[in-house]
């Protein structure tokens, strides 16, 4: 009796017929499917089922009855959360914040500069310090007066 249960071995990791420690697998949730352990504490599966538990020793109410309202309950905070999760900031996030303190700097800086020989020079400065740089600010200069 014993051999043939402990021959039902299912892996933690993967839910296949093997026990954990030999697991080469991707891990695979038995209970939501997702890409992690069904021992994973994340689990949105295990949360729902704890809190289902949880529901039915605090209100006294049967387990179909408590699945409906944590479903319930998990749907409405999805709605709620989501406006909130934004898409991850992009790598370059580092590079737009600089690129957003060399303008803020550059506004700030420019009109009180009269020369525009001096402008060029602060802004070839500023875009070596800000973005690690050199410009000749002879060359700024041409490209300026061929855009504008
Ligand atoms: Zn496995
Ligand atoms: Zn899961």
């Amino acid at each position: 009796m014993q051999n043939e249960c402990s021959s039902k071995e299912i892996c933690v990791r993967c839910g296949g017929a093997h026990t954990t420690p030999n697991c080469d697998k991707p891990p695979k949730c038995i209970n939501c499917n997702g890409e992690h352990p069904a021992s994973n504490k994340d689990c949105p599966k295990r949360i729902e089922n704890i809190k289902i538990i949880t529901k039915v020793a605090k209100e006294k109410c049967s387990y179909k009855e408590a699945r409906t309202e944590v479903k319930h309950e998990i749907k409405k905070q999805d709605i709620v959360h989501r406006p909130k999760t934004k898409s991850p900031l992009p790598k370059e996030h580092k590079e737009i914040e600089d690129l957003l303190v060399f303008i803020a700097l550059l506004l700030k800086k420019l009109p009180a500069i009269k020369e525009e020989n001096a402008q060029f020079i602060y802004i070839t400065d500023l875009v070596k310090k800000v973005f690690g740089f050199e410009i000749q600010p002879q060359n700024l200069t041409k490209r300026f007066t061929e855009l504008i």
